[in-house]
């Protein structure tokens, strides 16, 4: 831009000087010319009517030739006969009949004083010719004045005026140049840092204190304010762009966008791997029915779309890469006809809530079994049918297990309860394991001698341990109890523990942890191998004989398996029917070696 704008100031400026360089020698070469002609009708008015008298012009004319060849002037005076011959010329004798002189003819038919301008070859310029008849006689004075004088002026004025316009071109150009750096200058600044603002490049700012005039320093401190702004905005922006896109790559659940003929036109990774489609969507728009295999979502999202519906849920169960899974859907409208469709796995909480509702069922039934036993027996006590006093004695005796199993249940459903409301405390108190085991052993042998089984201490390390005492009282009372539970007179139940660090030190005091595991092994009567996947469940029993009467509540493992999971541990079962079993329950906590 700012070599056009020079390249046509320069050529505005070199026409104006032209022009006026043309129009100054115009004027220059017309003056001479009045002036030279005047000059000469002067000298010949003088000569024609001050000399008519005289009798010999010749000499007069001589004096005045002589007078200006002095002065460099060669002027040429011809006294003419009207007649045609020449009595006298400055520059040639004997010279032939002028009569046919152009001036001379116009002289001789109007009687009036004529011009002429010709080029004379000899000299190699033009000539003024001027010629009249002198008063009262038949003699024309002729008077020729060089042209070729009246040239050098004019010459000389136009190489002054060329000078004078090469020097205006030159001072007129360089101040117009630095006008136009000046102007163009920030204009190309300010169109570079649009261009890189366009491409999100850092824009280069105007230096406001360089600038000559005060609208392109309000220009540029308007220009550098935007660009400041658009900067702030555009980090702004890029920054709210890449949360969304953490936000909504990170997202753990599926989410799509579709335009308005329900193609996918966007889709998050968890999406793509819920519904096994590796897609490209922005290039190449998906149906959403190939994804969902559900038109009812398709036609939802259009309805939405076009205004025939506010209802923006909607729960569906999809095929997916997990398989089918029950999904709570949630369609926003978006701008420009598109919808955001966010799906929300309901699988788990639904699954929890089909548990809970079981749990509520099995308890129900579970408590109702003894009590429905014990109404009877009293009925039938109250009934007054005579009975036998062993009778009697025998029913009271039913009466008595029946409430002791209710009794049983009750606590142990609220052990169950209070470890699934309460957090693990990380930070107990130590206390020493062996010291508890034989707590909970001294606690069992009544039961243990009563049905003719041993317990045993094996010699594992003595520890202390940072859990909940009650927690592992639990854990170790509900081992031990099945141990002799399910196990045959004579026989035997081994407690033991390892422990093993496991290289976590999350804790404050860089406590050492280790992963402890309890053993407790019977050579009981051993459990199938069709049920050990499933004696963690909660009032999962094994019915051996429908005649014999269950000796638990089926909650006793439930509860060893939520202790281990509150620390992070787990379970686990090695049996073989017959022969025996070993329960391992491990927890994570803070162990210490006893010193
Ligand atoms: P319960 O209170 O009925 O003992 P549990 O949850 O403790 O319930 O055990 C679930 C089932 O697992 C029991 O009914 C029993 O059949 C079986 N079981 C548990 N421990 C043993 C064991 N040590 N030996 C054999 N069977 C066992």
């Amino acid at each position: 831009m700012r070599k056009k704008i020079t390249l046509i100031v320069i050529i505005v400026l070199v026409i104006a000087i032209l022009a006026t360089s043309i129009m100054a020698v115009s004027e220059a070469r017309k003056m001479n010319r009045t002036t030279t002609r005047n000059h000469v009708i002067a000298i010949t008015n003088w000569m024609t009517t001050e000399f008519s008298q005289t009798i010999d012009l010749s000499k007069i004319a001589k004096r005045l030739v002589s007078q200006y060849v002095a002065r460099d002037i060669p002027l040429r005076v011809t006294l003419i006969k009207t007649s045609g011959d020449v009595i006298f010329d400055s520059e040639a004798e004997d010279l032939e009949s002028h009569l046919m002189r152009p001036e001379v003819q116009k002289v001789l038919k109007s009687g009036q004083p004529a011009e002429e301008i010709r080029y004379s070859k000899t000299l190699g310029y033009d000539l003024y010719y001027y010629a009249a008849r002198i008063t009262d006689s038949d003699l024309i004075v002729r008077i020729a004045y060089p042209l070729s004088l009246e040239d050098d002026t004019v010459r000389s004025v136009r190489t002054h005026v060329l000078l004078i316009g090469l020097i205006s071109i030159l001072l007129m150009g360089g101040t117009l140049a630095f006008a136009i750096h000046k102007i163009t200058q920030p204009i190309e600044t300010i169109t570079e840092s649009f261009e890189s603002l366009a491409s999100g490049i850092a824009a280069t700012r105007i230096e406001e204190v360089h600038q000559v005039y005060p609208e392109m320093r309000r220009l540029s401190v308007s220009y550098n304010r935007m660009a400041d702004t658009l900067e702030e905005q555009q980090s702004s922006l890029r920054q709210k762009q890449s949360f969304l896109d953490a936000l909504v790559e990170g997202l753990s659940s599926p989410i799509v966008v579709v335009d308005d003929k329900a193609d996918v036109i966007f889709i998050n990774e968890r999406g793509m791997q819920t519904f096994r489609r590796f897609i490209d969507p922005v290039k190449y728009p998906y149906p959403l029915f190939l994804l969902t295999h559900d038109d009812k979502i398709s036609e939802r999202a259009i309805e939405i779309m076009s205004g025939q519906t506010q209802e923006r849920e909607l729960v569906r169960t999809l095929t997916t890469s997990e398989g089918m899974r029950s999904y709570h859907l949630t369609l926003s409208p978006l701008y420009d006809h598109r919808v955001a469709i966010l799906f929300h796995d309901r699988t788990a909480e639904e699954e929890a809530a089909r548990l809970r509702s079981d749990f509520v069922a099995n308890v129900t039934h579970e408590l109702r079994t003894p009590l429905t036993s014990i109404r009877g027996m009293i009925d039938t006590l109250r009934s007054g049918r005579v009975m036998k006093e062993e009778q009697t004695e025998r029913f009271l005796q039913l009466m008595d297990v029946e409430s002791e199993r209710l009794e049983r249940l009750v606590s142990d459903l609220l052990v169950l309860s209070d470890i699934e409301q309460n957090a693990v405390d990380l930070n107990e108190d130590y206390f020493d394991l062996t010291e508890l085991a034989n707590e909970v052993m001294t606690q069992l042998e009544p039961y243990a001698t009563e049905q003719e089984i041993s317990l045993k201490l094996s010699d594992s390390k003595r520890l202390r341990i940072s859990a909940s005492r009650d927690h592992v009282k639990q854990l170790l009372l509900n081992l031990i109890d099945n141990g002799i539970k399910y196990n045959r007179p004579g026989g035997t139940v081994t407690v033991s523990w390892s422990a093993f660090d496991t290289h976590v030190k999350t804790f404050a005091d860089r406590r050492n942890i280790s992963r402890l595991t309890f053993s407790v092994e019977d050579n009981g009567i051993g459990i199938p191998e069709a049920d050990q996947s499933r004696i963690f469940e909660r009032f999962y029993r094994i019915d051996r004989s429908r005649s014999q009467e269950p000796k638990g509540t089926g909650l006793g493992l439930a509860i060893v398996k939520h202790i281990a999971l509150l620390y992070n541990g787990e379970v686990s079962v090695r049996s073989r029917l017959g022969i025996g079993t070993t329960i391992y329950a491990s927890l994570i906590i803070p162990v210490e070696n006893q010193v």
